[in-house]
C-alpha cells in the first residue's frame, strides 16, 4: 500500500510530496515537529502531544496553522487513510516559504504543515521491551533550548548513529558537570541506590516528554517513591535498574550503559512493573 501523506491541504501519496525548496524548515531547520505514538489505532497522551506541540510554536513565535479540533480531524484521516493503528503520526509546521533571509519573512507567511502517520514494528518494540537494551554516553553537544521540539537535530543523529555503531539503541547526553540529560530521542530514567524512580526536572536542559509526564502521573498513582532530581553518569552506572521513554520507546529496560551492566543487567522489577502499568493504562 503507497502511503499518504499530508502537505498544505491535500492528500497525497508518499512520492509526490514536496515542499519548496525555500522552505524555511529545509533552508534553516525554521520548524517544530510533534510526534505521536498510536496504539490500538487511538492517538496516546493526546492532549500532551497537542500543548508540547502549541508552546514549541509560541516558542519560535510561528502561528498554528489551523485551530486544535481542525488539526485532530486530518490527524485521524492520515492514520485512516495508512491505516495505521500501532505506530506513530508525524507532524512539522514550519515558518513558511520565503527567499532565503535569516530574519522573518517581512511579506505575511503561511506555516507549511505536512502530516505522515506510519505503523511500527511491534514485535521489535515487544522485544526492546522485554528484553531491554544498550545505551552509550556522550557529551551533551546540542543548544541551549532543548525544550523546544526543533527539528534541528544534527547532534541527536549523529549520536544516534554512533549508538548504532556500538550496537546499542539510544545514547545519552552528559553536561558539563556530569550529569544525564536525556537520550537523542527519549528521556532518561533510573531507579537509584534508594529504589527511588528518579529523572531529570523539566527545565531548558531537555525535552519536556509527553510520555516522561504520563509514566510520572502512573508512578505517582501507584505510591511509587519518584523524584525529579538530575543524576550522574556515576550514580547510571550504579543504579539498581534505568529505562528510557518516549513516543517510540514506552519504558524501555536500559540493562547495559557503556558495557557496564545495570544492576543485574537485564530488566529490572520495578521498570517492568511500571511498563505493564504505563501499557496497561
Ligand atoms: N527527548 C528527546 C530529545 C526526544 O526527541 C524525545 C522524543 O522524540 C523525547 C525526549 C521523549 O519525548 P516524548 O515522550 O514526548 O516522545
Amino acid at each position: 500500500m503507497s502511503q499518504i501523506a499530508y502537505v498544505n491541504g491535500a492528500y497525497v501519496p508518499m512520492r509526490h510530496a514536496a515542499i519548496s525548496i525555500n522552505d524555511r524548515g529545509f533552508q534553516f531547520g525554521d520548524s517544530i515537529y510533534e510526534v505521536w505514538p498510536v496504539r490500538g489505532g487511538q492517538l496516546r497522551d493526546s492532549e500532551g502531544h497537542f500543548a508540547r506541540m502549541q508552546r514549541s510554536l509560541n516558542e519560535i513565535r510561528v502561528p498554528a496553522p489551523m485551530d486544535e479540533r481542525a488539526l485532530n480531524l486530518v490527524i485521524k484521516e492520515t492514520m485512516r487513510r495508512n491505516k495505521v493503528r500501532d505506530g506513530i503520526v508525524y507532524i512539522q509546521i514550519s515558518r513558511g516559504v520565503a527567499p532565503r533571509d535569516h530574519t522573518f519573512p517581512t511579506k505575511p507567511t503561511k506555516p507549511t504543515l505536512i502530516i505522515t502517520a506510519k505503523n511500527l514494528d511491534q514485535a521489535g518494540m515487544r522485544k526492546r521491551g522485554a528484553e531491554g537494551v544498550k545505551v552509550i554516553t556522550t557529551p551533551e553537544i546540542r543548544w541551549a533550548r532543548r525544550d523546544i521540539k526543533s527539528v534541528n537535530l544534527l547532534p541527536n543523529i549523529l549520536q544516534r548513529q554512533a549508538a548504532k555503531e556500538a550496537g546499542a539503541f539510544e545514547a545519552w547526553f552528559v553536561d558539563a558537570d556530569g550529569f544525564i540529560t536525556e537520550g537523542t530521542s527519549s528521556n532518561a530514567w533510573i531507579v537509584d541506590a534508594q529504589g527511588r524512580l528518579r529523572t531529570r526536572p523539566l527545565s531548558n536542559d531537555i525535552l519536556h516528554g509527553v510520555t516522561r509526564a504520563s509514566v510520572l502521573k502512573v508512578a505517582q498513582e501507584r505510591q511509587m517513591q519518584v523524584i525529579e532530581e538530575p543524576f550522574t553518569l556515576a550514580e547510571a552506572k550504579a543504579a539498581r535498574e534505568a529505562f528510557v521513554t518516549g513516543a517510540g520507546a514506552p519504558i524501555f529496560p536500559v540493562v547495559a550503559i557503556d558495557d557496564t551492566p545495570v544492576g543485574e543487567g537485564k530488566p529490572g522489577p520495578v521498570t517492568q512493573a511500571l511498563r505493564a502499568a504505563y501499557l496497561g493504562a
